[in-house]
Order: C-alpha cells, then structure tokens, then sequence
C-alpha cells in the first residue's frame, strides 16, 4: 500500500498480529485430502446446540428482516432470572470477545496499563494494543496455579484493568473462593478487575470462586461469560457480562446499538432454559477429561488438572512438530508454542471417540518423531 494510503493508520495497529485461531476442518481436508477429521482445538461443546436453541432460531429466522432488539431485553431478563442480579447489571455482546474489545475502548488510554495472567486469553493484550495502552504479564506459577500477590505487585498508579480468567485458558487451572477474597480485598481501587468466566459451567470444584457471588457482596468487578463454550452456540456470537450499574453505563456508552444479532439472542435465551443440554455436556465433558488423563497416563504423560473443557500436558517434544504430525493423521489440536507453553499441546475434550482418535493418533506420530525427553 502507498505511503499516501498508510499515513493516517495508528502505529500500534501495526504491532497487532491477528488472533490465530484453531485450523477450520475444511483447511485441513483440502489441504491434506482427508474426508473425516476431528477438531479439538478451539473448545467447542462436541455435543452441539441445544435442541430447543435450534428450534427457536428456526423459528426466528422469519424475522430477521427485522432489526434486533439492541437492549436484547428478554435474553437480559432469562439471565436476570437464572442469576439474581438486576437487569441493569448485564450487558450483552458479539461474543465475550466483544465486551473484552468494547471494556478496554471504554477505558484505556495511550500508556495506561493491564495487568493480565501468563499464559492466558490472547485477546486482553488485543483490547490493550488496540488503545495503545501496555500489557504487564505476570507468569502463573510453575504449575500453572495463579501467583496472586505477584499481580498485585504489578499493579501501578498508570494500571486501569486486570484481567484474571478462571478457569484459565489454555491452563485449565482456577482462582479459590479464598484466595480472590484476599486479593479483592487488597487490589487498589483505581483498578477495574475482570474475571473471564468463559467456561464457568464446567467447573466442579467446590472452592471455585464465582465471580458473581463477589459483585453482589458489592466488590467492583466485571464477571464475562459466553454461550460459546458449553451452550454450544459459538457460531452465532453471544456473550454478556455482569457489572456494576455505572461501570455498565459507561461500557453502553461505546456499544454498537445491534451487536448482538437476533438469532443470537433468540437462541440464548432457549439454551439457557435448557438443562438437560447442560448437564449432558458437563458429565461428557467430566468423562472425556478422565479419558484423556488416563490414556494420556497410559503413554506416560502428566496432564494438568483442568475445570475446563480442554486440557494441556507437557510433550517434552517440539509442539510445531506434534501439531504439524497430528493434522497430517486428521486431528487438529492447539500447539503451547503459540499459546506461550512450548512442548505442551492443548486438546480440547471431545466425544469419546474424538478422545480416542486423539489417543491413537499422538502414539502413532510420538514414535515417528522422537523419543520422549
Ligand atoms: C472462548 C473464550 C472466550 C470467548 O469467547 P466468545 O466466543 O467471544 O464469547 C473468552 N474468554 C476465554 C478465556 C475463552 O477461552
């Protein structure tokens, strides 16, 4: 492009690589001429849609000549029910990636700074480039257990937001109820804490910190969470977030008055009544991981304990490698190198018979590309 062309682009556009998703199927067919294969890559809910979503996006689909409604006011009442907090309190986006987007435009500005996990979600240090603001991140301990005082000592008079996600993608790992009490506790109050609860419906542990429970005791945190994950409607973008009214307000504010499309919200509110949906895909997602583990186990491999739908074990092996020999045997998974954790891969938990694709298909490619270091 001519320097003409270029000359009001801001900089720090330019120190954005794009998000690198997990491969689509269909690449990997055309690419290596295969007919079946198996993405576990990008933690979507292997069971699919809720039945009851299906049906009330077909039966919306009549409407869509018309707007949607951009209060999305029934999808923010269904929530409103489901988690006893006002309506006035959720505010609805293009997925969660949207609401990531629209807090740091909110409040970042060229120099503040995030205070954000490592390894973690790849899109905070997106909203934060995007407003030329810096990303402090703080390392997750050396078995990936949250260091929270070390984010507290990152925290400066310039940090605006601190993302904390629980359960952490790509880790699996989460925060105690304990342990955010005492860090909420301390966290300075110029500081605007979001906890990414995008796969909090999978969680069984009992000290699991549930961001909610700490918004109605009036701390000032924003708790995001999508249907992307167990709902099974990624495809369709919807993802919300719990706040304090005026912090809401303010992100409202930066909102597009239809980001969240009316097959979106139309389907959210079906998904959410549908319980059985949910429970399904949490004791699949409980089974699948123990198959995992102990296939994993079997081969001689450590997984780390996970409260998500996908799981991370060190290969002791070149990732690129791994990832490159797995695509060519049908099966997509994420490579550590590209999620910060080299040697690890990251397998989203599948159908039993996805898990045991997995399986065969690691032994096949480990003994052809080396021994276990
Ligand atoms: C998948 C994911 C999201 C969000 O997804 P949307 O599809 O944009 O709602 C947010 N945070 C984390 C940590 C995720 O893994």
């Amino acid at each position: 492009m001519s320097q003409e062309i270029l000359i009001n682009v801001r900089k720090n556009l330019f120190e954005i690589t794009p998000y690198a998703p997990g491969k689509p199927i269909s690449d990997v067919k055309r690419e290596f001429g295969l007919t079946d294969v198996t993405k576990l890559a990008s933690n979507e809910n292997p069971l699919g849609p809720s039945k009851r979503a299906q049906q009330a996006i077909l039966e919306a689909l009549q409407e869509v000549n018309r707007y949607p409604d951009g209060g999305a006011v029934l999808l923010k009442e269904a929530l409103s029910d489901a988690v006893g907090i006002p309506t006035q309190q959720i505010l609805i986006g293009n997925g969660s990636d949207d609401l990531i987007k629209l807090t740091s435009e909110t409040f970042l500005n060229p120099g503040d700074e995030i205070v954000v996990p490592s390894p973690s979600f790849s899109q905070y240090w997106f909203g934060a480039k995007l407003m030329d603001a810096k990303t402090v991140a703080v390392p997750l301990t050396s078995n990936f257990e949250y260091d929270l005082d070390a984010m507290l000592a990152a925290v400066t008079t310039k940090t605006k937001i601190l993302f904390l996600c629980s359960p952490n993608n790509p880790t699996g790992t989460y925060i105690r109820e304990e342990a955010l009490q005492r860090f909420l506790d301390l966290v300075p109050s110029h500081v605007l804490v979001i906890l990414d609860e995008a796969y909090n419906e999978y969680v069984t542990e009992a000290d699991y910190a549930q961001g909610i429970d700490f918004l109605k005791r009036g701390y000032n945190v924003l708790v995001m969470r999508t249907f992307s994950k167990m709902y099974g409607l990624a495809g369709l973008r919807l993802g919300y977030v719990f706040g304090p009214m005026e912090v809401l307000d303010a992100i409202n504010r930066a909102r597009e008055p239809f980001n969240a499309n009316m097959l979106a919200q139309v389907g959210a509110v079906a998904a959410l009544t549908d319980l059985e949906h949910v429970e399904a895909s949490r004791i699949q997602n409980r089974a699948g991981f123990d198959q995992l583990q102990s296939g994993l186990s079997k081969l001689g491999y450590t997984v780390v304990p996970s409260q998500g739908n996908f799981l991370i074990f060190d290969t002791g092996l070149d990732d690129r490698a791994l990832f490159d020999a797995l695509l060519r045997e049908g099966v997509i998974v994420r490579g550590g190198t590209a999620l910060g954790i080299p040697g690890y891969l990251r397998v989203s938990i599948g159908l039993a018979e996805e898990n045991e694709r997995f399986l065969g298909a690691f032994e096949k490619v480990v003994s052809s590309i080396g021994q276990k270091v």
